[in-house]
């Protein structure tokens, strides 16, 4: 009910922006007129020395003061700083500045609507600003921002008002309330600050609750939108925001806590106001005389034949100490917050390089990214097909030519190397520097010298350079995100550069990657390829068994073998044959060729090579018929225990060792029970089913999964998913996991088939094994059988702890069931045609 009320007085001003804010600036004119009836317009430590009062003013009051007033600033440079890691300095914090400024304007005219002098407004300031909680009008913001139109705007600032509404509105009671006790504190300075603080809790309110959401609406219709249809302040980061709504609910807990208190408190304050002695005349409930002591000074205005600046020169030479320690407190946080720690932010916005962030980074359209000190980025600054993995181009400036940036000449000499050109180490450096800053890519030579000096580092590259070391191999591609100064930025510079290769250079930009432990990742799965062999196995028949036993043991010699290899290796550059299996079955003889076959699956290119290899034995043997290319020895795509047995295609191994919390806090489960699970189910479980290559949960679901994407022969799935998955408990305290999948017969490739298809190598190109290897023919689909079989091993692991943890049907029913109701379908159906 509450929230309904919130959420409705919402979409009422976010709806009416122009009437909220002209309503609220006329009150706020009307009360200042009103007053200014009275004539008193004096704003003491504005424009007006206040007169000091008579009484004594103790040093521990001022040394209370002091520290509060030090808390204040430290507590406001944090909420910037808080604001910051909301992604937008800029936008977040103008809403932070606005909310602060229209609270102290407000509160400023309702004090002065009540007609009280205004001394002690210096001293109150940044007590005031520590009432301000600038995470809730963030938050509102937040709301506001993740919306993709203007009526989203609404409906979201709507609905950020329900969520913080109610918090709000019992955050502004309590601190009333406790702010309120300060104006029974007996110490004057402080009893006038908590007056102050009353007043601009509820100005602060006022404001949040009305003329704020009305402006971010009103500033957001305002923005017009970007040519391609998204407005321009949307973020694309902040669509996460309604996911985190349920974190922006309040806490009942805390919630009723701030209940209990609140009534206290009424208590308290109703105890003292009633019963005890009032502490002034003429003052409103919870006001403390604040203007009583002027009355015989005569105060200290700005004299009009004395120029301003005088008038402030005078007052910051007779400071008090307090008020020095504060200026300088707050000087210094300043200074730190505007200059230092802006560099910091855009050498983190240029970490979150516009590919990075999301799709519009290819076309500055917003303009908080101008700030990234990367060049815009282009695709066409990569070299177009080339793989993370893939070789540098052959000549050096091709490869310089690959990286440079637009702005560029591309007839710019690189510079020499500076090691070459000498100079002392503090030259090095700012060159280094000042280098990255123009973000002009070095030459390769510099950047190898700079990565590899333990002073410098990466973290003295750019984002280009670091794409020059990777394409040149002096960072090993898979070692990017370990040899980064931080694992996201090389997680960052990764989706640059595969980005750059995918049809669509946006497609990455939904997937997230900021805010991971990356940590965690470190020293994952280990893999291994055991055996490379594709296989092929005709079917020959001769007139008796005998001839046929012949055959075979002339296939088997070494002269044997070597003419029919000699005949099977002409087909192919990639084709080269390993050996020969043969076995009899009467007159019928089966002879599985075993082959190499590059990067390709090799299932034509081995073919073309057994036929051949045939002919060359019919020369030899006239009478031999060929009955089948393929004799179901081979075995392709039907299960088969020589392929369990022998292997087929790429045989791989991966392992890893889970450690206890992660089996508890993110399996919800234990070792012991996904030990147990492992044995009753794929083992022996397998066993009583007389399984050949299935002891394992579900290693086709990936496989199968891999393969389409990829552009795999999915009808090989079969064989390919031949899977043991073995687990065992261990670490020293024996509830560590280790696990491992080891996979026989994976047959794939990353040339031929539809590995050509483009949409296929796109995903083939994020794995980084897109095409032929052009170091080690081969080396592409090997790279892809240790991905499946690391991809295997962590189904195998999600799939065993839902089994142990009992969550598999109830997964299911959330994630997997239809939810379309079939049976409505046909009589739908029938009513259209009818
Ligand atoms: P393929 O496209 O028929 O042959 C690969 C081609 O790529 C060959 O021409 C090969 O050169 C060339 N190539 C260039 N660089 C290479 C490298 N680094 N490594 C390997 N080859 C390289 O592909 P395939 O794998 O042999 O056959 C795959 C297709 O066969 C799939 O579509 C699959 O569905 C189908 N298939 C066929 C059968 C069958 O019985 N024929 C069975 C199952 C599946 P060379 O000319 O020098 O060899």
């Amino acid at each position: 009910m509450l929230t309904h009320l919130f959420r409705m007085h919402g979409l009422l001003v976010a709806s009416h922006q122009w009437e909220v804010i002209v309503g609220t600036v006329t009150l706020t004119i009307c009360m200042m007129s009103m007053n200014m009836f009275t004539g008193n317009d004096q704003i003491c430590g504005w424009n007006f020395d206040c007169p000091k009062t008579e009484e004594q003013i103790l040093s521990s009051d001022i040394i209370i003061l002091t520290i509060t007033r030090c808390i204040a600033i430290v507590y406001i440079y944090f909420q910037f700083q808080n604001l910051r890691q909301l992604g937008s300095k800029y936008i977040l914090g103008i809403a932070g500045l606005f909310t602060i400024f229209s609270s102290f304007v407000f509160s400023t005219v309702v004090i002065h609507f009540l007609d009280k002098e205004l001394t002690g407004l210096n001293e109150a300031l940044p007590f005031f600003l520590l009432l301000i909680d600038l995470s809730k009008a963030c938050a509102l913001a937040k709301f506001a921002l993740s919306s993709n139109s203007q009526d989203e705007v609404r409906d979201n600032i709507a609905r950020g008002m329900a969520v913080l509404g109610p918090t709000f509105t019992l955050d502004a009671l309590v601190e009333c309330l406790v702010i309120g006790v300060g104006t029974m504190s007996g110490v004057r300075q402080l009893e006038i600050m908590c007056c102050f603080g009353c007043m601009s809790v509820l100005a602060n309110y006022f404001v949040f609750m009305t003329f704020f959401p009305a402006c971010v609406s009103l500033v957001l219709e305002l923005s017009r939108e970007s040519q391609e249809g998204h407005p321009i302040w949307q973020l694309s980061h902040f669509s996460r925001v309604m996911e985190e709504e349920e974190d922006n609910k309040p806490n009942p807990v805390t919630q009723r806590v701030k209940m209990i208190m609140s009534l206290g408190l009424v208590m308290v304050h109703a105890h003292s106001r009633w019963i005890a002695e009032p502490l002034s005349i003429n003052t409103p409930v919870g006001m403390p005389q604040v203007s009583m002591e002027l009355d015989h000074l005569s105060p200290r205005r700005i004299e009009p034949e004395k120029p301003l600046w005088h008038f402030y020169l005078t007052r910051m030479i007779s400071m008090d100490i307090e008020q020095v320690i504060c200026l300088a407190l707050a000087l210094l946080l300043a200074i730190k917050y505007i200059f230092f720690e802006q560099v910091e932010m855009e050498s983190t916005l240029s970490l979150k390089n516009p590919m990075t962030m999301s799709a519009p980074a290819l076309t500055p359209r917003r303009p908080i990214e101008t700030c990234c000190r990367m060049e815009p980025y282009t695709p066409q600054s990569l070299a177009p097909a080339q793989s993370v993995a893939a070789p540098a181009p052959a000549r050096k400036e091709e490869r310089d030519e690959v990286i440079r940036p637009l702005s560029a000449p591309a007839t710019d000499p690189q510079p020499k190397s500076i090691f070459v050109v000498g100079g002392g180490e503090e030259e090095f450096k700012s060159k280094i520097e000042k280098s990255t800053l123009l973000q002009k890519p070095r030459s390769l030579d510099e950047c190898v010298a700079i990565l590899n000096n333990p002073e410098l580092g990466p973290r003295l590259l750019s984002d280009a350079e670091v794409m020059l070391l990777v394409n040149s191999k002096h960072i090993p591609a898979y070692k990017l995100e370990a040899m980064m100064e931080r694992p996201e930025r090389g997680v960052a510079i990764r989706r640059q550069m595969i980005s750059a290769k995918l049809p669509s250079p946006s497609a990455l930009s939904s997937l997230p990657y900021t805010n991971y432990d990356y940590s965690k990742l470190g020293g994952g799965a280990s893999s291994r390829i055991l055996a490379d062999s594709m296989t092929r196995g005709p079917v020959v028949r001769l007139p008796s068994a005998c001839q046929a036993s012949e055959v075979k043991a002339w296939l088997e010699s070494t002269d044997g073998f070597q003419a029919i290899k000699d005949a099977f290796d002409n087909t192919s550059r990639f084709a080269r044959l390993q050996k020969l299996l043969v076995a009899l079955a009467g007159r019928n003889l089966y002879i599985r060729f075993h082959s190499k076959t590059g990067d390709a699956m090799g299932m034509n290119m081995i073919s073309k090579g057994t036929e051949q290899a045939l002919s060359r034995l019919q020369q030899n043997f006239p009478e031999l018929q060929v009955v089948a290319i393929s004799g179901n020895y081979c075995t392709d795509k039907k299960p088969a225990a020589i392929n369990w047995i022998e292997g087929r295609g790429k045989s791989a191994v991966c392992e890893a060792t889970i450690p206890a919390k992660v089996v508890r806090e993110v399996l919800k489960t234990s070792t012991e029970a996904l030990v147990e699970v492992n044995i009753s189910k794929n083992l022996v479980g397998s066993a009583m089913a007389g399984s050949i290559g299935g002891c394992n949960a579900h290693a086709a679901n990936l496989v199968a999964a891999i393969y389409i994407a990829c552009g795999q022969d999915p009808a090989q799935s079969v064989g390919s998913s031949n899977c043991i998955t073995l687990m065992e408990a261990s670490g020293p305290t024996g509830e560590d996991l280790y696990i491992s999948c080891t996979m026989p017969s994976i047959e794939l490739g990353t040339v031929g088939g539809g590995t050509n298809l483009p949409p296929q190598q796109a995903c083939l190109q994020m794995l980084g094994v897109q095409g032929a290897s052009q170091d080690c023919p081969g080396e592409n689909a090997r790279q892809l059988a240790r991905v499946v079989c690391a991809t295997v091993l962590a189904g195998e692991l999600s799939l065993m702890a839902a089994l142990a943890a009992g969550h598999l049907v109830k997964s299911h029913m959330t994630h997997n069931r239809s939810k379309v109701n079939l049976q409505e379908t046909p009589v739908t159906c029938i009513k259209k045609a009818s």
